[in-house]
């Protein structure tokens, strides 16, 4: 695999009456998409998601999955396969966030559909109100599966506990190819990072498998880190990191560390893959990091901030580098200006927001000289 992201689906949309061969060379692109619905502020956010497409020069054939917790308690099993004969089928989904109750759907959806590598890239967003005065652009590159996190583990009589750690070389080189794909393709450094001293035969397999990948990347920098280092480093030199690959926990906590210096949690986007033998990206699942904010549901109040960067993740996965260019630029772009929702200290509603966003797009995307803003 040359690429972390390959066009993988491409086709000309269903014509309901015949089409002319000289239009048809000139119909968008279209691409099936699985919406898988959640709870809370979910509906508004794909609200804003369908004005956001409909402006976009693709078309974005959606499916939707109900994934709500009442249809969940309703169906069982059935909405879950539902879910995955969809997503298997697009290849491509868009999750909005759901209410954890008697299960975590993201963890189902991770098992089921052996989603193995979590991509969040953090970057500080100008104009976005945050503690932290340096500029972070970090691809964090997490194994989804192990660590500490796949086994609850048990009491051992009355005062004491143990749990096991789990590496596993299969998904450890799936990720560190991702990221050093990644990292190739926008000539961007690799830090891996664990506690390989201490955590020797666990970590120590995770090291040895990222040198075993680094190696076919000659071109690519690579570094190691001790995970605590790495921590400190990342707050006093974050210029010098930018595609960081970890373990399932330390990836986790390192998201939100790097989420919280760029100024909030609710901006961080994800994308949640699964690979083919050959290593090639076989599903991907984009969701925004935040959960469903029952406080403001239902009250037009959602920051979709963190959905369209998802769905700009989603649009470079379908090959469109510059749709989602144009998507997360106008995005970042606007709330640089102040366009922001009450949550980053605005008085944009999601809707408002979200139509802003996508008359933005629009005229980032027009042919022609790109009129002033
Ligand atoms: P939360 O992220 O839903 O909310 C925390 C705070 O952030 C709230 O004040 C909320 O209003 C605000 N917030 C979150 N997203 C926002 C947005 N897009 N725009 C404006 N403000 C936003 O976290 P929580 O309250 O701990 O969890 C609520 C529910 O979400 C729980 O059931 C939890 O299980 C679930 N959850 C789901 C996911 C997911 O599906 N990916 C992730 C995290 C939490």
């Amino acid at each position: 695999m040359d690429a972390p992201f390959k066009i993988i689906v491409r086709r000309r949309p269903e014509a309901t009456t015949p089409v002319a061969p000289e239009d048809f060379a000139t119909m968008p692109p279209s691409y099936q998409v699985t919406e898988l619905l959640g709870d809370g502020i979910g509906a508004e956010l794909s609200r804003a998601v369908h004005a956001l497409a409909d402006a976009l020069p693709v078309r974005l054939e959606f499916r939707a999955v109900d994934l709500t917790l009442e249809n969940r308690r309703a169906r069982g099993k059935a909405v879950y396969d539902e879910a995955v004969e969809a997503v298997t089928g697009s290849i491509v989904a868009l999750k909005y966030p759901t209410i954890t109750a008697e299960e975590s759907p993201n963890a189902v959806l991770r098992r089921r559909l052996d989603l193995s590598v979590i991509h969040r890239p953090v970057t500080t967003i100008p104009g976005v109100p945050s503690n932290f005065r340096r500029e972070l652009d970090l691809d964090i590159v997490r194994i989804a599966t192990g660590g500490t996190y796949d086994d609850p583990g048990r009491p051992i009589g009355d005062d004491g506990a143990v749990s096991l750690r789990i590496v596993e070389r299969r998904p450890v080189r799936e990720a560190a190819r991702y990221a050093f794909n990644l990292a190739r393709r926008s000539g961007k450094r690799v830090t891996s990072a664990s506690k390989y001293t201490i955590q020797q035969a666990t970590d120590g397999l995770f090291e040895a498998v990222a040198k075993e990948v680094a190696i076919q990347y000659p071109e690519v920098p690579h570094g190691v880190e001790l995970f605590d280092a790495l921590l400190g480093k990342v707050i006093m030199n974050p210029e010098k990191f930018q595609v960081v690959l970890t373990l399932n926990e330390y990836g986790d906590f390192l998201s939100d560390m790097a989420c919280g210096l760029a100024g909030s949690l609710g901006i961080g986007a994800s994308a949640n893959l699964a690979f083919d033998k050959a290593e090639v990206v076989r599903v991907a699942m984009f969701d925004a990091a935040h959960g469903t904010a029952p406080d403001i549901a239902g009250q037009n109040k959602a920051n979709p901030t963190a959905i369209f960067l998802a769905l700009a993740m989603l649009l470079t996965q379908l090959g469109e580098t510059a749709v989602a260019g144009a998507v997360r630029g106008a995005t970042l772009d606007l709330l640089r200006d102040g366009i922001r929702t009450g949550d980053l200290g605005g008085s944009e509603s999601t809707e408002s927001f979200a139509a802003a966003v996508a008359a933005e797009v629009g005229r980032r995307l027009t042919p022609g000289p790109a009129p002033a803003r």
